[in-house]
């Protein structure tokens, strides 16, 4: 009795590990199938083609190659942000030998020239500011004397700004003249 009952146990589980075996080996052999239609997002029946819902074709899931080659162009991707940061680096603007003559652009050497307070200095380029704006308004093409006078109230606006930028800048000096 008891030995029937091993045989069967035997017999019982020796197909089951074959057949895991067999389907193993099919689902390696056959391209997997997408799991839920694209479009409508039903489920696929087991085996079907085409979405019973809506007809859709079912697509090909994304097979490993696929999945590989993704993952080679992360890898590329990766190592160009890095070449990338690497040659931001090297371009790091400590390491760069600036010419000599860029420090009398600094903000200090161009107020010692002027010999303008810094609240005057700054009144004063955005008052040049002002004026280059005033004169890039010159370099619209008008069609209509609409667009014209639209222009020329954009230039009187913006003199308009220079002047005012340009008489704080003489009002902030003032008080360190008399200090002087
Ligand atoms: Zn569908």
């Amino acid at each position: 009795m008891s030995e029937v009952a091993q045989e069967t146990s035997r017999e019982f589980w020796r197909p089951a590990t074959r057949v895991a075996a067999e389907v193993e080996g099919v689902h390696d052999s056959i391209p997997t199938m997408a799991e839920a239609c694209l479009s409508c997002g039903t489920e696929f029946l087991l085996g079907s083609r085409f979405c019973h819902s809506c007809g859709r074709r079912r697509p090909v899931a994304i097979s490993s190659e696929a999945r590989a080659d993704a993952a080679d162009m992360a890898g590329l991707w990766e190592k160009a942000v890095a070449r990338t940061k690497s040659f931001l680096l090297m371009l790091n603007p400590a390491r760069i030998n600036f010419p000599a003559w860029l420090h009398y652009l600094h903000f200090h050497e161009i107020k010692r020239w002027i010999g303008l307070p810094t609240a005057s200095l700054i009144a004063f380029i955005i008052g040049l500011g002002c004026v280059a704006g005033a004169l890039l308004a010159g370099l619209f093409t008008v069609k209509t004397l609409v667009d014209w006078q639209a222009i020329q109230f954009y230039r009187g606006e913006w003199l308009l700004a220079a002047t005012a930028s340009f008489v704080a800048g003489i009002l902030l000096k003032k008080p360190h003249r008399d200090q002087d």
